[in-house]
């Protein structure tokens, strides 16, 4: 199966390729059969594309307007990793564009009309971003001051639009006690504290070993004497 690789179909099934897993398994199609698999696999991909912009705006502004109705009067922007929250009331000039879901949707398929307007089958590769993806790379998070003050997540708050909140410092790692795994607690952490995900346990007054059994939890000290059995002995 040789082709002209400045042949427009050579470069579209390159791209197929790329976007749809399975069609890997095709070598034993024919020529004509793959033609027709990876026409078949660019129709579902458009119908998919189509089907999330018909959906996924509409289901979006739905749940910003119900999180409005609620009170939740800021929006938290931060950067895709959860880091760097910055704090704006949703009347903010900056984000407020963000509500609208529907504009924020035209507005990404329109970049991506620019990003791929000078390739083959841009209609197609806009498709591709969108399935891809399938969910607006904009998301909104709305909340109220009171759950961005209990979070205990870092934030610095808009200096434009200066929401009613309290900012809270990235604590540096350099202040956190090293993470050990718990069955490396021994008797020399007596008098220190403890913290499990954030949260102080309290001060050590003692270290022992959990055993967990039919009967219940049951904790033993480190150098107690105890008997014990492997399974089927
Ligand atoms: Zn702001």
């Amino acid at each position: 199966m040789t082709r002209d690789s400045t042949d427009p179909r050579s470069q579209m099934r390159i791209e197929y390729m790329g976007s749809i897993s399975g069609l890997g398994m095709y070598s034993a199609a024919t020529r004509e059969g793959l033609e027709a698999r990876l026409l078949d696999a660019r129709e579902q991909i458009l119908d998919k594309a189509a089907r999330i912009l018909r959906e996924e705006p509409a289901r979006e502004q739905a749940a910003v307007d119900e999180a409005l109705a609620q009170g939740n009067d800021l929006l938290i922007n931060s950067k895709s990793d959860g880091s760097r929250r910055v704090v704006h009331r949703v009347t903010c000039p900056s984000v407020v564009g963000r509500l609208d879901r529907h504009a924020t949707w035209t507005a990404m398929v329109e970049e991506y009309r620019q990003w791929v307007q000078s390739s083959e089958d841009p209609e197609f590769r806009v498709a591709v971003m969108i399935a891809d993806h399938g969910q607006s790379p904009v998301p909104v998070e709305l909340s109220t001051k009171d759950k961005v003050q209990r979070s205990g997540r870092p934030r610095r708050k808009c200096r434009s639009c200066a929401p009613d909140v309290d900012e809270l410092a990235a604590r540096s790692t350099r202040d956190d006690p090293k993470q050990i795994m718990a069955r490396s607690l021994n008797e020399r952490h007596v008098g220190g504290r403890v913290t499990r995900d954030g949260t102080d346990l309290g001060e050590v007054v003692g270290v022992g070993i959990a055993v967990v059994t039919a009967d219940g939890v049951h904790v033993l000290s480190h150098d107690e004497k105890i008997a014990v059995t492997y399974p089927n002995s």
